[in-house]
């Protein structure tokens, strides 16, 4: 068999996690999908988040999670801005979180 190396190697082959912004290979990213399945797949745009993030946001509640990521513009924004503006919200809500 011939060709994976190359596949992994070419562009388009990596995927930027949503939540810390690293660059990973499209196989080992988890993909996101914000908006479950109440929208035709054709129209969707996936999201991928590295194993680590993956890993946290599941201990998460997941309901507030998207409300952030909606928030933060995902999809909506340039990817610059809308990390900012993730980062910037789920740090608001942790320090919600820490004041209680
Ligand atoms: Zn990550």
């Amino acid at each position: 068999m011939t060709g994976w190396r190359d596949a992994l190697g070419s562009e388009g082959s990596t995927v930027d996690c949503i939540a810390c912004g690293e660059t990973l290979a499209r196989e080992d990213a988890r993909e996101y999908d914000r908006y479950g399945d109440r929208w035709d797949r054709a129209d969707k745009r996936f999201e991928y988040l590295c194993k680590p993030c993956y890993d946290e946001q599941c201990h998460l509640p997941r309901d507030g999670l998207e409300e952030t990521l909606v928030e933060a513009g995902a999809g909506d924004v340039g990817r610059r801005a809308f990390l900012r503006s993730f980062r910037r919200l789920d740090a608001r809500e942790a320090g919600a979180d820490s004041e209680e």
